[in-house]
């Protein structure tokens, strides 16, 4: 199996698994004893099939090849989904859905499983890549959902309600722990992982809509002599400080992160043609100005851009323009530095 048919697979994983729950959901449901109790199983049930679809939206990424790959071993994380699914269907053969603390084991295994890292990380590579859905916080709304009916109806059966407690945590940890592999701990800006993952999937997205789009690389000036004069602790200040003064002066459907040591890299996945040189110098200004209050000793970056259309091999003509950005800011800090170099990309298909 190739990458992207691992992905897929545990995309597939994803859905079967979910889609189980939404079944099992509905038969507690029906086996509820009052109104109350069968209403919270059914919008257990809805919750599951939602995530479900948010399964197929990322499937149709895949089948673009649009889908990164967001998982270090995912062979191994395809592998512990099958046993996971193995696992529930053995469980739900010994529930009982007459049984009240019988059902809220079960969905407590399931919710468990549902903790897996696999599904933290999805969520959060969703709500990175996509503007306005919330994942994340509909996720949450379903695990907190459930940890009140629990604590609703298993307020005296300790056992329910410490697997509440248990599943609330792990659910806080996992996206934690999610967000921070693509973060750069240092200045709380995307890491090149960060950065490579949602820029892939808005690269498609702008091919697909013939959107106008610019890369910007931008690198301090001089930065050596900042650590050489203030102290390497000082450099740190700076590296936190520009990051988050690029940062606020970019759009929502921007993505902006630390490439590298004293680096940043920007990509703007939908603008007007012709308009990168001026997002490009509004940068260059504004941290100019926000650094002037650190001292006498003058902080400036250098910026090389690259705008224009995506070819249809998306992956290789990113890779096209990000460099094309890297020779421009050569040229930036060749021209004397704190400047601005931007060409438009000319690439032709073969
Ligand atoms: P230029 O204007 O040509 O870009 O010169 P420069 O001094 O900025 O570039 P150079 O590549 O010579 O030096 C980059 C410096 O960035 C060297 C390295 O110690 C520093 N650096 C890289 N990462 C960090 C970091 O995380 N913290 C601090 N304080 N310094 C860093
Ligand atoms: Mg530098
Ligand atoms: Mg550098």
């Amino acid at each position: 199996m190739d990458d992207n048919q691992i992905m897929n697979g545990i995309l597939d994983l994803c859905t079967e698994i979910d889609t189980r729950a939404a079944v099992i959901y509905k038969s507690f449901a029906d086996a509820s004893p009052g109104p109350e109790l069968k209403q919270f199983w059914l919008d257990m049930a809805a919750d599951e099939r939602e995530h479900v679809r948010w399964w197929q939206s990322l499937k149709a990424l895949a089948a673009d090849n649009a889908l990164p790959l967001i998982f270090d071993d995912p062979m191994r994380m395809h592998n512990e989904l099958r046993s996971g699914l193995d696992k529930i269907n053995r469980m739900l053969q010994q529930t009982d859905p007459a049984n009240i603390t019988s059902t809220f084991v079960a969905g407590s295994r399931l919710e468990f499983f549902m903790q897996h890292r696999v599904f933290a990380t999805l969520f959060e590579f969703i709500s990175n890549t996509t503007d306005g859905v919330t994942t994340e916080d509909e996720y949450e709304n379903h695990v907190k959902r459930f940890i009140r009916a629990i604590e609703h109806y298993g307020h005296d059966k300790p056992e329910l309600e410490i697997l509440g407690e248990t599943l609330e945590r792990m659910w806080r940890d996992n996206m934690e722990l999610a967000a921070l592999s693509n973060i750069d701990p240092l200045t709380g800006v995307f890491n090149r992982r960060g950065l490579f993952q949602t820029i892939t999937p808005l690269a498609h997205l702008a091919w697909r809509n013939g959107y106008h789009v610019g890369v910007i690389m931008g690198d301090i000036d001089n930065f050596k002599s900042v650590n050489d004069t203030l102290g390497h602790f000082a450099g740190d200040d700076v590296l936190r400080l520009v990051a988050r003064t690029l940062q606020s002066r970019l759009r929502r459907s921007d993505v902006m992160g630390r490439y590298g040591g004293e680096e940043f890299l920007v990509f703007l996945s939908r603008v007007e043609p012709g308009s990168v040189a001026a997002v490009a110098e509004t940068l260059r200004a504004i941290v100019e100005q926000e650094t002037a209050a650190l001292g006498p000793l003058p902080v400036t970056i250098s910026l090389g851009a690259c705008e224009g259309m995506l070819l249809d091999n998306v992956a290789l003509s990113l890779d096209a323009f990000t460099r094309a950005a890297d020779n421009n800011l050569y040229a930036a800090k060749a021209a004397g530095k704190n400047r601005v170099v931007v060409t438009r990309e000319t690439l032709q298909t073969p």
